[in-house]
């Protein structure tokens, strides 16, 4: 049996270990605390034995924790200083507790209680990939969002299609409250809902389209009938042309324009059936010359800056010109927030350069992207996207459908599955999950899933492929970044980055080895957690330099990154030294004890 021993005292772990051998067991041994969980979630083991009092981390919490990442793993507690029956019935609750042991531990109750062991199929945890999980009633309570952190969730993304300001707030605040408790920096995203055009109401809700009758569609509004019907957004009618196709309710019904008008259009019904109030119209061979960024948008914006708010996602996005204005608008405000160009429209896809120049991350948002374009091109357009986002270091997320049936079920298909893996192995830097963590029946459950696949993925990938050659190419690229980059030796790579520089570089490395960001702010960290394979350490004392590299160094190995012997690989970007020369860039090795 594979056996993880986690005890701060030498002489103890030393002791169970040669215990454990004796009796053919395979083991390892590392600190408790977070080092502990740290290995306890990076590879399967059939069994943990942990000390209940933990010197940087509470027992309970780390059994908790357990039980929503590895819930299949069983423990058993050991404990010098608790009392036998006051510890039990607090570990009662715990269903993933097996036993408890008194130290000092008698080795036959300790056969024993190993013999009772079942062998379970633990999924690794491991992941680079980041995951944006939606907010919604099902995942808006601290506990669970808690949960989700714990599973594997680095952005939670609040969508502004849908809720209230209160709404919003709430779960706006319940993250904060769960990135407190698990000490992990996480990113919120408010996602804009931008110039989405809807049906107005129908007669008693909803009313049956028959194909090759004819329908107008009016600026006044009315109640829908089969005959006529208003949108929200009245202003797209002077743009329609005779021959354009208009797709309703993503695509399930589609209308081609017969007769033009500036208040009111006569179409002809191509695809029938039940037309609902307030569903999607996509109109994807019309130019609108609606606004990009709308006074919702603009208000929504304003409220996300009075807030701890890291990313704005932006709607409908056709130009680069649609990001810089938004930048604009975000420069006025408080706060600096980062724009996502969410790639749904086909202009977009033509203008996808440019847009990258510009924006600080995409997101290839495949939903209305399969309306707008043949939903049978959507494969090839994510991985081109991918591939331009790559050679531009840009981040890229993709969304929509990636375990949709989780919405409903406990398992995902395996053509999802199949889904998240493929993104994965194109380079996509997120994945994100919409009404399965919003809406579904089993949110927690859902990251999980989609942590598992992607460690599965990233663990059995191609070897990491030979990234200097590219950045090299980069006129005037930071050398010390290059030295960093062509390291392999190392087990870790620490870049102190206070502002958050340069670290950006690293990340579509790929790398095996985690990269640690050093930074003094909240922000910075939060920011990083777009990145694949960053994880961010915070240092907010006014340090020197080496001050800084050591206490990080320390900050590592409690979380278990780092053990003695390790070699650390430690980069930082243009600086002067301390007798005043100004330097391109740092890069050092170092010895870990
Ligand atoms: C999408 O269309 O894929 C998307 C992410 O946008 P939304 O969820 O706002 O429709």
């Amino acid at each position: 049996m594979e056996i993880l021993l986690l005890d701060d005292s030498p002489v103890i772990s030393t002791l169970l270990q040669a215990q454990l051998k004796k009796m053919g067991h395979r083991v390892d041994a590392v600190e408790n605390g977070q080092q502990g969980f740290h290995k306890a979630t990076s590879r399967h083991y059939d069994l943990v034995l942990t000390d209940i009092v933990m010197p940087q981390w509470d027992g309970f919490k780390f059994i908790e924790a357990m039980k929503v990442v590895c819930p299949q793993c069983p423990i058993i507690v050991m404990s010098g200083s608790l009392e036998e029956t006051d510890i039990s019935s607090r570990l009662s609750m715990f269903s993933n507790v097996i036993g408890f042991l008194p130290k000092p531990i008698h080795p036959s109750r300790l056969k024993e209680l190993i013999e009772r062991v079942k062998r379970s199929v633990n999924i690794n945890l491991k992941k680079m990939a980041r995951i944006i999980c939606t907010v919604g009633p099902a995942s808006e309570s601290p506990e669970i969002l808690g949960q989700m952190i714990l599973a594997g969730m680095d952005i939670a993304r609040l969508n502004f299609s849908h809720g209230t300001y209160e709404e919003h707030e709430k779960r706006l605040n319940a993250v904060r409250q769960a990135e407190e408790k698990w000490s992990r920096p996480i990113a919120i995203l408010m996602d804009l809902c931008g110039p989405k055009i809807r049906t107005g109401p129908m007669s008693n809700g909803a009313v049956s389209l028959v194909a090759g009758r004819k329908i107008i569609i009016q600026a006044e509004p009315i109640e829908g009938t089969d005959e006529r019907f208003s949108t929200i957004t009245p202003d797209i009618l002077p743009d329609l042309r005779a021959g354009d196709p208009l797709l309703l309710d993503d695509g399930l019904l589609e209308l081609i324009v017969e007769k033009e008008g500036q208040s009111e259009v006569l179409c002809k019904v191509v695809v029938g059936g039940t037309l609902k109030s307030s569903k999607g119209i996509n109109l994807p061979a019309t130019p609108l010359s609606l606004p990009s960024i709308t006074a919702k948008d603009k208000q929504d914006l304003a409220w996300g800056q009075e807030r701890s708010i890291d990313f704005v996602a932006l709607s409908f996005v056709r130009s680069a010109d649609d990001i810089l204005q938004i930048k604009e608008l975000i420069n006025q405000g408080k706060r600096n927030l980062k724009v996502v160009a969410k790639i749904e429209k086909p202009e977009a896809v033509e203008n996808i350069d440019k847009i990258i120049e510009v924006t600080d991350a995409v997101m290839i948002a495949r939903g209305d992207m399969g309306v707008e374009l043949p939903a049978s091109t959507v494969p090839r357009v994510q991985r081109e996207i991918i591939r331009r986002c790559w050679q531009a270091n840009t981040p890229v997320i993709t969304a929509t459908q990636m375990l949709d049936s989780m919405t409903f079920n406990y398992r995902p298909t395996r053509a999802e599955v199949t889904d998240v893996s493929v993104a994965i192995r194109e380079g996509t830097d997120a994945v994100m999950l919409s009404g399965e963590s919003a809406v579904g029946v089993d949110p927690v459950n859902v990251v999980r899933t989609m942590s598992s696949i992607i460690s599965e993925e990233e663990e059995h990938a191609d070897p990491p492929k030979n990234h200097c050659e590219h950045l090299s190419s980069h006129q005037g690229f930071n050398p010390a970044l290059l030295a960093a980059a062509s390291q392999e030796g190392a087990a870790a790579l620490m870049v102190i980055d206070l502002k958050g520089l340069i670290y950006t570089h690293l990340s579509k490395w790929n790398r095996s080895v985690p990269t640690l960001l050093v930074t003094n702010s909240l922000h910075v960290a939060r920011h990083s957690s777009i990145y694949k394979n960053i994880s961010p350490i915070i240092i907010r004392d006014n340090l020197t330099r080496d001050q800084i590299v050591l206490r990080a160094r320390e900050e590592a190995k409690k979380l278990g990154y780092l053990i003695p012997g390790d070699v650390l690989a430690v980069l930082e970007g243009e600086r002067n030294t301390q007798g005043g020369i100004p330097q391109l860039g740092a890069f050092q090795l170092m010895r870990v004890d």
